[in-house]
């Protein structure tokens, strides 16, 4: 029996891109419900490092405190050039903070569009950025991974795939939107990808 990872994202449009992404390492990966962590108002608050490391960093230390688990932790979003990098670290909540998940991205993108508006391709221009944290125990030292891609923000959503802002990211690589790939093509390329390969390969040369 593979002894436990925990994966701190309740996101899970992230929860499925993970899983297919840590194959084969020496772990079995479990989410926070699955280890009887519910979800608790003070984690919301957990996320005010002002950067994406160290927003992974809190959460991996928070949920390896909890669980006391290794703990992986991701932090992630889209910085856009015409917007001086924003919504970076705010992207889960570009929009006004709703409660349910696919509304809020929904409103995101709408936002995202609404501050774009006129903007010429060249401003458009946009990277996904992917962070990871893990922590043996919540006070061992951590180890970072992180992954990037590029793309631009189209004027209006293409495809219904992925999660979040995959509809209005035309990804350079794919010569396509995220949101009409198809997982294993967004799992090519994505700064995700990048991220959690180089954390796999990673937990296999460190097991071994
Ligand atoms: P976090 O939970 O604070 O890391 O929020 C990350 C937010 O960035 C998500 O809620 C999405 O809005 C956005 N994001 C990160 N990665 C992706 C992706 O792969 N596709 C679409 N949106 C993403």
């Amino acid at each position: 029996m593979k002894p436990k990872l925990l994966i701190a994202t309740r996101n899970p449009g992230k929860q499925r891109e993970i899983r297919a992404l840590l194959t084969d390492i020496p772990y079995q990966i479990v989410f926070p419900d699955e280890h009887g962590l519910w979800e608790q108002p003070e984690e919301a608050a957990i996320e005010d490092a002002g950067s994406f490391e160290g927003n992974a960093r809190k959460k991996a230390e928070y949920f390896a405190k909890l669980s006391r688990l290794p703990t992986v932790a991701e932090d992630s979003g889209i910085e856009v050039l015409a917007l001086g990098g924003e919504p970076g670290v705010h992207s889960r909540r570009f929009a006004l903070p709703t409660d349910d998940a696919s509304e809020q991205d929904e409103a995101n993108n709408r936002e995202l569009l609404r501050r774009l508006a006129g903007a010429p391709e060249a401003r458009r221009h946009a990277r996904y950025r992917c962070f990871a944290v893990f922590l043996e125990r919540h006070d061992a030292v951590p180890r970072s991974f992180d992954g990037q891609c590029t793309g631009r923000i189209l004027e209006r959503p293409a495809g219904s795939g992925g999660f979040g802002y995959d509809p209005l990211f035309f990804s350079d690589e794919l010569g396509k939107s995220f949101g009409e790939a198809t997982p294993e093509e967004k799992a090519r390329v994505s700064h995700r990808a990048h991220t959690f390969k180089a954390l796999a390969a990673w937990l296999r040369g460190a097991s071994g």
